[in-house]
């Protein structure tokens, strides 16, 4: 079969190609000059998937989408406390490019801006870690996302720093501040050759992709960042990835993201999918006009909004039967199914405590369960011991071994195991079935 995928992503492009709205980034010269007609996309499963169309392949300078990653690699380098203390997590509504601190602390608001980014690029590395020397920790901290080794372009680079008078101005005034100790030249040096790194768009898929899979890229299979600095990442691009449009993008598109200068602009849905675009011609915020909209019909059209409730929670019960066995035994048998968390394990637990005095014996088919998260898991697990303790038998039909494999051995409660749907014809099949197969 061809996969209708790809036809989805050409005619997608194909309906956004004639607007020509927007402009290209004019105070960087090569982006300036870049080819506004360019148009790319990629989607990036987790298991290692690239869906692409247009000029996918296409490189062009990463610009403020580097803020996340690096973001997210100097939290693994110093520890969130230290880096909190240094930039703020709450969004400015301003431009990216304002020179703005936060009245109280004296901190930039939020690492997306530049004034945050450029605090967070001072902290690579070791104290005394030269320009060259940082540069290079960036260029191969991105490539570890990317999956591929990655390149500076020097030309863009040379081009920014040359019209640098704005990001120059917001250094001085951190170093001012005595935010760093480092040279405001070297910063603003060392930042710009970060957001000088060249990607194409299937690149940005897959480091999308790496967010969206809690920090693993799904092509090394390597961990990049930690599920907890990866969700800190997630968080701050979900509230200031936007800049001023953070609220109009997060209630209309739904899709925490981060857009650049240079036209691309990233998306990731945690679990599901890493999305990128790429278009030059910029909206008022600095946002790809195309790549914009582009994302608004992939979450209209694909339902990827993150605030779309997900499935109640009682539908993980599949089916809950009661059946008296040959000895007159009350034998009751939950069947549950697909992803349980916290409120569908409430929900279990509910069920399996209806005051019915006549059940003796409790059955957990998890046979249909895809996953069980560890709070659902430590939930389940306790109400089967107190269960248990009230007197009750206790069944697993688990023959993946969902719920007990990773729970400490001191929580194990004494559960007995059945795989056959024969064995639930009666108690006493069970019965033995029980005895062979006790934990
Ligand atoms: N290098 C650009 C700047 O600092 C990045 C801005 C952006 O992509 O939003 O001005």
């Amino acid at each position: 079969m061809r996969s209708p995928i790809p036809d989805f992503l050409d005619e997608t492009l194909d309906r956004h190609r004639s607007d020509r709205s927007g402009a290209n980034a004019d105070y960087i010269p090569d982006l300036a000059a870049a080819d506004p007609e360019k148009l790319g996309i990629c989607i990036s499963t987790l298991d290692g998937v690239e869906y692409t169309s247009g000029d996918s392949e296409f490189e062009f300078s990463i610009q403020s989408m580097s803020k996340p990653f690096i973001y997210g690699m100097v939290l693994e380098q110093e520890g969130m406390a230290a880096v909190l203390d240094m930039v703020g997590v709450e969004p400015s509504g301003e431009a990216f490019n304002e020179l703005s601190l936060d009245k109280m602390s004296g901190k930039p608001l939020n690492p997306m801006i530049n004034a945050g980014a450029m605090v967070i690029h001072s902290l690579l590395g070791e104290p005394g870690t030269s320009l060259a020397e940082r540069i290079e920790i960036v260029r191969a901290g991105l490539s570890e996302f990317a999956g591929r080794q990655l390149r500076v372009d020097d030309s863009v680079a040379e081009g920014e720093w040359g019209e640098a008078y704005r990001n120059v101005a917001i250094a001085n005034m951190l170093r001012s501040y005595g935010v760093y100790t480092d040279q405001p030249d070297a910063v603003v040096q060392g930042y710009i050759a970060q957001c000088s790194i060249l990607i194409t768009t299937r690149d940005l898929g897959i480091m999308a992709a790496t967010l969206a899979a809690g920090g693993v890229n799904p092509i090394s299979g390597k961990q990049v960042l930690s599920p907890r600095v990866n969700r800190q990442v997630l968080g701050v691009m979900m509230t200031c990835g936007m800049y001023d449009a953070a609220g109009d993008w997060m209630t209309e598109v739904g899709v925490p993201a981060k857009s650049g200068v240079s036209g691309g602009v990233f998306g990731v849905l945690p679990g599901q999918v890493g999305i990128a675009t790429f278009s030059p011609r910029l909206d008022k915020h600095g946002t790809s006009v195309r790549g914009a909209n582009i994302f608004r019909t992939l979450s209209r059209e694909l339902s990827l909004h993150i605030m779309d409730a997900p499935e109640p929670a009682r539908s993980i019960i599949r089916r809950d039967r009661r059946f008296v066995d040959s000895q007159g035994v009350m034998v009751r048998i939950c069947s549950l199914q697909g992803l349980i968390q916290w409120s569908g394990a409430e929900n279990v637990i509910r069920t399996m405590d209806a005051p019915e005095s006549n059940v003796e014996a409790f059955v957990l088919d998890l046979r249909r369960v895809n996953e069980i998260n560890g709070v659902a898991r430590r939930m389940l697990t306790e109400a089967m011991s107190r269960l248990e303790e009230e007197g009750k038998r206790i069944a697993l039909m688990d023959p993946e071994d969902m719920l007990l494999c990773q729970s400490p051995s001191s929580s194990l409660p004494d559960v007995e195991y059945v795989d056959s749907p024969k064995a639930l014809k009666g108690l006493r099949r069970l019965r033995e079935d029980w005895s062979q197969r006790a934990v």
